[in-house]
């Protein structure tokens, strides 16, 4: 039985990727960081087939224990301050965890079992200000927050721990990638409980940003296959993940909307608080490389996407008996 250890494992990519290594009968260790009101949410129906293992990416002590406790064959690195918002008014936490939080990890990994294959969720914000339309794996980076300068570290020290130490680490490079398991201040999450609320009566508009920001967004379930794929080859490299398609922060609000026969135009509110000092105008990623290489495919488009999230949504609030509208 193979052995794989996830930090970030109650986020939406840690709860995809541990239900794919329990299906394939895998040992999985969860990296728990301590608060004072856990959220297992995502995992809760697998939380008894998780082994937890309570470590800190700030914390190389815990980190080390956790690989010699889980002794193992995988390691994914998915912890990390992941909201590019929070990253201006949080630069140093985000970059403690975001890219501090990687060497650590590696350490942990090399100093207790080098063998161990090693994933590191990148991300496409490294590409930032876009220097070509498509990003491929070899497009220069140009990150545009304080998350994508420290994930930008976390990719090169990866790619150094590869080349200095002769690691299997590996580095996807994910484009935005969404779920019903997605954080709520994510614009599609944000968008499509906004829009499952306002058709419930719960709220009757929703406050939004820059609207003609594009991004290549794709289903989170489809791209943890990716990370697996990643590890069983038979040498590290770096790999871009993506769906090749591209659609405005409007066209999502538009297609959630119609979903539930309302029109956008009477409740999205513009409001200056969720424009950011900084912007990444557009995204697209070419992920020909992982289609030949990895043989991975997509399997839920974006449309498909949308409109299960606004269901989701539209369902959890119809079962919560506190957000039923009272007359
Ligand atoms: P990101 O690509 O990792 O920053 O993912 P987000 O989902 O947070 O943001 C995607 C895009 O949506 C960015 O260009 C934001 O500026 C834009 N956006 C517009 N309005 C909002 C909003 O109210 N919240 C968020 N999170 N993003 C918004």
């Amino acid at each position: 039985m193979k052995s794989a250890l996830i930090t970030g494992v109650t986020g939406q990519d840690g709860s995809y990727l541990a239900e794919l290594l329990l299906e394939k009968g895998y040992k999985v260790y969860g990296v728990r960081r301590r608060t004072s009101t856990p959220n297992y949410e995502n995992v809760e129906h697998i939380k008894d087939q998780i082994e937890w293992i309570s470590a800190d990416l700030g914390d190389l002590a815990s980190l080390i224990e956790a690989v010699r406790v889980s002794d193992p064959d995988e390691v994914y690195n998915l912890a990390a301050q992941s909201f590019v918002a929070a990253s201006w008014p949080q630069p140093i936490a985000t970059g403690q965890m975001t890219a501090m939080g990687v060497t650590n990890m590696l350490e942990a990994v090399r100093l207790v079992k080098p063998e161990a294959r090693f994933y590191q969720a990148s991300s496409s914000e490294m590409f930032g200000k876009v220097q070509a339309i498509p990003q491929v794996e070899t497009t220069p980076f140009y990150p545009r927050s304080p998350y994508g300068v420290a994930k930008l570290y976390g990719h090169w020290i990866t790619v150094n721990y590869r080349e200095s130490f002769d690691m299997f680490a590996c580095s996807g490079i994910l484009f935005n990638h969404e779920s019903p398991r997605r954080g709520l201040e994510f614009v599609t999450r944000k968008v499509t409980d906004g829009v499952a609320q306002i058709k419930l009566g719960l709220s009757k508009e929703l406050r939004l940003g820059n609207l003609d920001a594009q991004r290549d967004w794709g289903f989170a379930g489809d791209y943890v296959k990716a990370m697996w794929l990643m590890l069983q080859q038979d040498t590290p490299d770096d790999y871009v993940i993506s769906t090749g398609e591209m659609h405005t922060v409007e066209e999502l609000v538009q297609i959630a909307f119609d979903h539930v026969g309302l029109n956008w135009r009477d409740y999205v509110v513009i409001d200056e608080k969720f424009v950011r000092p900084a912007e990444v105008d557009l995204l697209l990623g070419d992920c020909t490389k992982a289609k030949e290489q990895l043989g991975w495919e997509l399997e839920v488009g974006f449309d498909q996407l949308v409109k299960n999230m606004v269901d989701a949504d539209l369902k959890r609030h119809s079962l919560k008996p506190s957000a039923v509208p009272v007359y």
